[in-house]
């Protein structure tokens, strides 16, 4: 009968892991350590090692056994990876994970989860982020909002990192995720800031349409696009041009909007040159007076 052990270690230290990393490869007599034969000996399950290390090779390398990993025999079990996905979930607090972070997070690559699951969309929906994902998913006019109430309330081009804090509701990663990187995704944003301040609004409507329209017909829509209000809150310095308040040195942070100077209801076009940037109080108290 073999000698009484613990069957936790007693210590969780970066050492303590390495000493079972050692001590159940005295035991595989193969040449090579796979994660089932230390998970079949060990204390500690394989995946305490690459949380705390990064991957397997990484934890083999740690304990001086790089010698000892295969790629051919790393072998993911299906549930391992299902278990990896909602640990990176949980880690994260997203709903999802991508491909990426699990390559970097566990160094698991595509091979692997194609075999297992078909796809990777496949692995999503056994582990049940597949739908979560679908819920998160941000449609680009929600990016780009998102990003513009940010840059507004900065008063300066957001960082990565404050895409992760309030007023923002849509994480950087979903930036990345869509346009590749975060700098693309900035891109992004200014070439749909051009492309909704250089198109000219048809000056006149055809007469077809005309005979329709009772009162006098109208150049452009009251709704001012998205593009049109980044430049507006720009030129105005993200400043209410009554008050002079901003939401970056405002305490709360006051809220701006680009309003109509001459009301749309009352013949104000949605031109440059009628749009200006107001704050939530000075845009009621205008509101207010026009009644
Ligand atoms: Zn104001």
């Amino acid at each position: 009968m073999a000698a009484f052990e613990l069957e936790r270690l007693s210590n969780y230290d970066d050492q303590s892991l390495i000493n079972e990393l050692k001590r159940v490869a005295e035991l595989v007599s193969s040449d090579k350590l796979s994660r089932s034969d230390f998970n079949r000996l060990s204390k500690v399950h394989a995946s305490t090692l690459h949380n705390r290390f990064g991957n397997w090779r990484k934890a083999l390398a740690a304990a001086g056994l790089e010698d000892r990993f295969d790629d051919r025999t790393d072998m993911w079990s299906r549930d391992e990876i299902i278990g990896q996905l909602q640990a990176i979930a949980r880690s994260t607090g997203k709903a999802y994970v991508t491909l990426n972070e699990l390559g970097t997070q566990i160094g698991i690559t595509q091979r692997p989860i194609r075999r297992i699951f078909g796809s990777y969309r496949a692995a999503l929906e056994a582990a049940g982020l597949y739908q979560s994902l679908g819920g998160v998913r941000y449609t680009d006019e929600e990016c780009f909002e998102n990003l513009l109430t940010v840059w507004t309330a900065l008063g300066r081009q957001p960082f990565y990192s404050d895409l992760s804090k309030p007023p923002s509701k849509v994480g950087p990663k979903a930036y990345v995720g869509r346009w590749g990187s975060w700098r693309k995704a900035l891109q992004a944003f200014v070439e749909r800031t051009n492309q909704d301040t250089s198109h000219e609004e048809p000056a006149e409507q055809t007469p077809e349409i005309k005979t329709y329209v009772h009162a006098s017909p109208k150049r452009t829509s009251r709704n001012i696009p998205l593009g049109l209000r980044y430049k507006i809150f720009s030129r105005d310095c993200f400043r209410c041009v009554l008050c002079g308040q901003s939401p970056a040195t405002s305490t709360p942070p006051i809220k701006l909007h680009v309003d109509h100077a001459i009301p749309w209801s009352r013949g104000g076009e949605t031109v440059e040159e009628n749009l200006r940037t107001l704050c939530e109080p000075c845009n009621l108290v205008k509101g207010a007076r026009l009644e």
